[in-house]
């Protein structure tokens, strides 16, 4: 069989990312933005190799920008591209797993648009725009909640009235599962030990953060519920505060839901505490300056962070490590030694000469003697993506 190519495709509401993944390689042979949709500044920006380019397209909605992408990586694939996969945020309890897109499939997308009011909508843009321009081409939907839906009931359901659940979905879903599946096998095979018997507490910290229990290979519990808002502190979300915050502000501001909703989600998190930045690279430079808010910022997130941990160790049988990845988990060496540093009763600890080597995409086990593993591995979402769809076109 020839090398397959998957074009990898992640809709926002006004962007696009998307990656060309060949099979064999390790890098991706194309891979770009389009940003600014639906405005004047729209523009393409991808990445061949070294070569850099950018395509200034004003007005250019998300089917014009594919109009651009799809030509280009068929070409970037010799022609031939074997398959596209979707992002797609919310799959609801309807997806425990990839599918092959057809009418029904898309139906399912646009009824759990109600619990991703912002992101399914984009999604189906884009699955829509590439099934015009490549209507013989297999394309697949991969979702964040999917690797979630082997969650036990006891650790999904909230305690609210059971019509909320039953009549209105009202249950924690979880997000952030391509990355936590992708990191936990690849963790496995790092420590030569088997997907199908081992267990792990990871971190995926990017501007989003959410951690995970992982069982042979299967989610056990995750932060994040309903929403990609509860949970651990993010860059400009709150994660969990008091369900009576939203009463609070109400009674006492006369803020609105719109308002609330909006802090929460926009101005809170990093941004909020240190009411400087959202970027930890900002942060940590203003900290070893001395900055207050950047200082409660970063000790913040890490304590919440190990609470977190910890209280995803209930759903292990054991624990055969923990994995930090994402933006920050695999580049700051000083969120990975402040957060192990509150996890001491699991007897984690950093090796600090072992820690301090691994940034930028590099791989690799920073505990010291005595300690359960502390790995950290680059995630790369858009090759499980690939992965999945690959495999949907073999069955
Ligand atoms: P996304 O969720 O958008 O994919 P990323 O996984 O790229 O985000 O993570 C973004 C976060 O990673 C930002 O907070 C950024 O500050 C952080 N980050 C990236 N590089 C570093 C670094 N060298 N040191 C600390 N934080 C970093």
């Amino acid at each position: 069989m020839s090398v397959r190519n998957i074009l990898v495709i992640n809709c926002g509401s006004s962007s696009i990312k998307f990656a060309l993944v060949n099979e064999k390689q390790s890098t991706f042979p194309l891979q770009g933005l389009a940003e600014c949709l639906g405005s004047p500044e729209a523009v393409i920006q991808w990445q061949i190799g070294e070569a850099k380019e950018t395509l200034s397209l004003p007005g250019a909605d998300h089917a014009a920008a594919l109009a651009k992408i799809l030509p280009l990586a068929q070409e970037m694939a010799g022609g031939r591209l074997d398959g596209i996969g979707h992002r797609v945020v919310h799959g609801g309890e309807h997806f425990t797993g990839s599918s092959l897109i057809d009418a029904s499939v898309l139906d399912a997308i646009n009824t759990n648009a109600q619990l991703a009011p912002l992101h399914n909508p984009a999604n189906l843009i884009g699955i829509e725009a590439a099934m015009s321009l490549f209507p013989g081409l297999p394309q697949v939907s991969v979702f964040d909640t999917a690797f979630h839906q082997s969650m036990p009931e006891y650790a999904y359901r909230y305690a609210v009235p059971e019509f909320l659940y039953t009549e209105h979905g009202v249950r924690r879903y979880g997000f952030h599962g391509t990355s936590h599946r992708f990191v936990s096998q690849r963790a496995a095979e790092m420590v030569g030990v088997p997907v199908d018997d081992s267990s792990w507490l990871v971190a995926h910290l990017g501007n989003g953060c959410s951690t995970c229990a992982v069982v042979n290979g299967e989610s056990r519990d995750t932060s994040m519920g309903l929403t990609p808002l509860e949970g651990v502190v993010m860059g400009t979300r709150s994660g969990d505060v008091d369900p009576a915050l939203h009463m609070y502000l109400a009674r006492t501001l006369g803020w609105s839901i719109e308002q609330i909703d909006s802090m929460l989600t926009r101005d809170s998190g990093l941004k909020g505490l240190s009411g400087l930045s959202n970027d930890m690279r900002t942060l940590h430079e203003a900290y070893e300056a001395g900055h207050s808010g950047a200082t409660l910022a970063f000790e913040v997130f890490c304590y919440r962070l190990a609470k977190s941990l910890a209280s995803m160790a209930c759903a292990l049988p054991r624990v055969n490590g923990l994995i930090f990845t994402g933006g920050i988990g695999e580049n700051s060496s000083a969120v990975r030694a402040r957060t192990v540093e509150h996890l001491k009763v699991f007897n984690f600890q950093v090796d600090a000469q072992a820690n301090a080597r691994c940034t930028r995409g590099t791989a690799g086990q920073i505990q010291t003697e005595g300690s359960p593993r502390i790995l950290v591995v680059p995630t790369n979402e858009e090759r499980q993506i690939a992965l999945e769809t690959l495999a949907l076109l073999d069955a």
